[in-house]
């Protein structure tokens, strides 16, 4: 058995001597030392021998197994060692190269916008009012004082889903919806941001899908002044405590009196520039005193109560707020567009 397990060592060591590959030594390595390898074969007769022999024997049987596997580890090491040094002349890394920037995702300009005219009206007591864009004739004219026959529906061509549904046109249904959800209860003091749908023809000034903000404030003694100087305030946040604000006359079904509201130019300070038209002041927003009737069909009693409403397109404060020249340019998702508004 000695004789056999000598001639097993002559063998294997000679065989291993000729291998020149990772994978040759590993079937060696299974062929002699394996499981049902060749040194476990001479082995399993271990039981025939004498109580003796038996110590003698496994000590050069031991002998065997580590001569054997400390040719294939050395072959192994060798092997790994010549790999990596193959790689290492192949495979050349470039450290002067730049390295590949990670590009940053980034608010979008209008929620950028919205969220900070949503933080100064927060930040004077308004809390955010959100609806829905798919809207009931009800809420988005009726209620609002703007009867089926009612002449001013045709400045707001609508996409119409059914006869009663319709896209939103304005963000005002939400103020509607808040009234008549408090039953008549004061204070109301809200501002809703969202969606809104036209059916204009998208040109650099016009889109159908746009944003508004819209404001309301119901409670009991609420005055023009009010809404003068609420309106200050937030032109002052929004555009710089020098600017100021003025009312001009004007319609809106929903409110009596109403008012178009301007800011002084930030640009030119009022002198007149490019920006401003050379006016030295830019329409921002409509405003008004809350129409009775829209009081009244929302559950309030208009000689108990009184409110304001305002209401300014997202877009318009945008592009004075960047200059963009181009409302198509905050819905075409052009990235180098977006890219701009990454930071600060
Ligand atoms: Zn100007």
């Amino acid at each position: 058995m000695k004789d056999r397990l000598e001639a097993l060592r002559a063998e294997a060591l000679q065989e291993l001597a000729g291998v020149n590959d990772p994978n040759a030594l590993n079937e060696l390595r299974v062929k002699y030392l394996g499981k049902k390898g060749l040194l476990t074969e001479i082995l399993r007769g271990m039981g025939a021998l004498s109580a003796e022999e038996r110590p003698v024997i496994g000590q050069v049987a031991n002998d065997v197994r580590a001569a054997i596997e400390g040719v294939i580890d050395e072959k192994a090491a060798a092997f790994a060692r010549a790999e990596t040094e193959r790689r290492l002349a192949t495979e050349t890394i470039d450290v002067t190269l730049p390295g590949r920037p990670a590009p940053n995702g980034a608010l979008h300009p209008l929620t950028k916008v919205v969220q900070e005219i949503e933080d100064i009206f927060i930040g004077m007591g308004f809390t955010v009012a959100e609806g829905p864009e798919v809207e009931t004739d009800y809420y988005n004219f009726e209620a609002l004082n703007l009867p089926k026959d009612h002449p001013a529906r045709d400045m707001q061509d609508s996409f119409f889903i059914t006869e009663d549904l319709l896209l939103r046109t304005q963000t005002s249904p939400v103020q509607a919806r808040t009234m008549e959800a408090r039953g008549g209860q004061v204070p109301v003091k809200i501002i809703c941001p969202g969606k809104v749908y036209r059916r204009d023809d998208d040109d650099p000034t016009h889109s159908h899908q746009f944003m508004q903000i819209e404001g309301l404030v119901i409670d009991k003694g609420i005055r023009m002044s009010d809404l003068k100087g609420t309106l200050l305030q937030f032109a002052r946040e929004m555009f710089g405590a020098n600017v100021n604000i003025r009312m001009r006359p004007s319609f809106f079904p929903f409110t009596e009196p109403s008012a178009e509201v301007d800011v002084s130019c930030a640009v030119c300070g009022g002198s007149g520039c490019r920006v401003c038209k050379q006016s030295g002041w830019l329409e921002i927003l409509g405003s008004g005193m809350v129409h009775p009737r829209v009081l009244e069909m929302s559950g309030y009693d208009p000689n108990e109560v009184s409110g304001f409403a305002f209401g300014m397109g997202v877009e318009r404060i945008a592009m004075l707020r960047y200059g963009v020249e181009d409302i198509r340019h905050f819905y075409t998702n052009d990235v180098r567009f977006l890219s701009q508004f990454a930071r600060g």
